[in-house]
């Protein structure tokens, strides 16, 4: 779907062949118009934002803000509660050292899930050195794939839970608006890593009810340098600003600071404008084309990649059949970054490793995995290209 509007797939041809790129829940490609639009910020409106009284600098600061506004609209949130990132892990490290480690005591407890990446895992690591809380982890069911003995966790009254929306890895969608439902009882806060989720289904924060959410522009079709962060507005607004300096603060003496409202005290330096601006046009490009018809589509080539992969002999698929096309696999006793290799020859880009999730890879006694993640512009000739070489891997061992 829509793969002309991908300038790579016609430009890159490596070894004589065309792309075919499936590595999308790393980054995804960009379409022309995301593109086009880093030459006409610079060529037309560039100048640094809140800065200048100055009709360029106007500009750009109302284009900042249009991009605030679309990033909420995005994921049904008000404007005021969209914090602009590098990435979902400054996201998270944001949430982490400010809002977790204003409420953290050294007898609570933060409850994440074997299925985390290490995003989601190491900054409650750093900030547990200091403060001494418990970290635990909701087990995987080896069935399906899916969170197990959530509600016995849930007893020991966790202050904070920390989940992805959907595993990079295994490809469950966790039932987040449940979670939240029984974390609401137990007043105990939900952060959301929807870095995989944004980019394949229609989020909405009020329905889901989450506290924090947060996900990255280049895993949906933007620039990197660009994360986002929603946090509940009675919530931002009481957090301290995690950096200081630039136009974060309304005045500034020699003694102390006052700082903006959020999301502005959030924002300190030279905010990514140009980057967040152009991220505007990946929202618009995947409004325009439908999330409802984005995650069908890729509903549909999910199946058809399933199907192709569990007739290669001697596959393993870590994770159930799922609706967004991320598949993590092992053929026979291939290393991972064999069979990576043997596909970059065809021209054919998969990730091999442990996908920043080595709690998760202990937990399935591997050290590394090959994984397949599609996105809209990928096709079924993709995946019978993928599928037969992987097939040519597999007998030859
Ligand atoms: N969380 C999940 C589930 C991811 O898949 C990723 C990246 O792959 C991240 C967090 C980190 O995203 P970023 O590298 O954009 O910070």
């Amino acid at each position: 779907m829509n793969k002309k509007d991908f300038p790579i797939f016609k430009n890159t041809k490596f070894y004589g062949k065309n792309l075919v790129y499936l590595d999308n829940a790393a980054t995804t490609q960009k379409p022309q118009i995301v593109i086009d639009e880093f030459s006409r910020f610079y060529e037309n409106f560039n100048a640094n934002v809140y800065r200048g009284i100055y009709r360029l600098s106007e500009e750009a600061t109302s284009m900042y803000e249009g991009v605030r506004e679309k990033s909420a609209k995005f994921i049904n949130a008000k404007s005021n509660e969209i914090v602009f990132t590098r990435n979902t892990t400054e996201s998270l490290n944001l949430v982490v050292y400010t809002f977790a480690k204003s409420i953290l005591k050294k007898t609570d407890t933060v409850l994440l899930s074997l299925m985390e990446h290490h995003s989601n895992i190491v900054p409650w690591q750093i900030l547990q050195k200091e403060i001494g809380f418990s970290i635990k982890y909701i087990d995987i069911n080896k069935e399906n794939f899916s969170l197990e003995n959530v509600d016995s966790l849930l007893e020991i009254k966790p202050k904070i839970i920390s989940l992805t929306y959907i595993s990079n890895v295994l490809g469950t969608r966790n039932d987040i608006k449940d979670i939240v439902k029984k974390a609401r009882k137990i007043n105990a806060f939900v952060i959301v890593d929807a870095a995989q989720a944004a980019p394949h289904i229609q989020i909405d924060v009020k329905s889901l009810d989450c506290d924090f959410l947060t996900f990255s522009a280049h895993k949906m079709l933007g620039p990197t340098g660009v994360g986002i962060l929603y946090g509940k507005e009675e919530l931002l607004d009481k957090m301290p600003p995690l950096l200081g300096g630039g136009e974060m603060i309304i005045s500034v003496d020699k003694n102390k600071s006052v700082y903006k409202n959020a999301p502005f005290k959030f924002e300190a330096g030279t905010v990514n404008f140009a980057d967040t601006i152009v991220f505007g046009k990946s929202i618009d490009y995947i409004n325009k084309v439908g999330m409802n018809k984005i995650s069908l589509y890729i509903k549909e080539l999910s199946f058809y990649l399933y199907e192709n992969l569990v007739k290669i002999n001697g596959i393993k698929i870590y994770g159930a059949k799922n609706d967004f096309g991320i598949y993590s696999f092992s053929i026979k006793n291939i290393h991972p970054h064999d069979i990576a290799t043997f596909l970059d020859e065809e021209n054919i880009a998969i990730r091999a490793g442990h996908h920043c999730a080595q709690p998760l890879m202990k937990e399935l006694s591997v050290y590394a995995l090959s994984r397949i993640s599609l996105y809209f512009y990928n096709t079924q000739e993709d995946i019978d290209k993928v599928s037969l070489s992987l097939s040519k891997i597999s007998d030859l061992f």
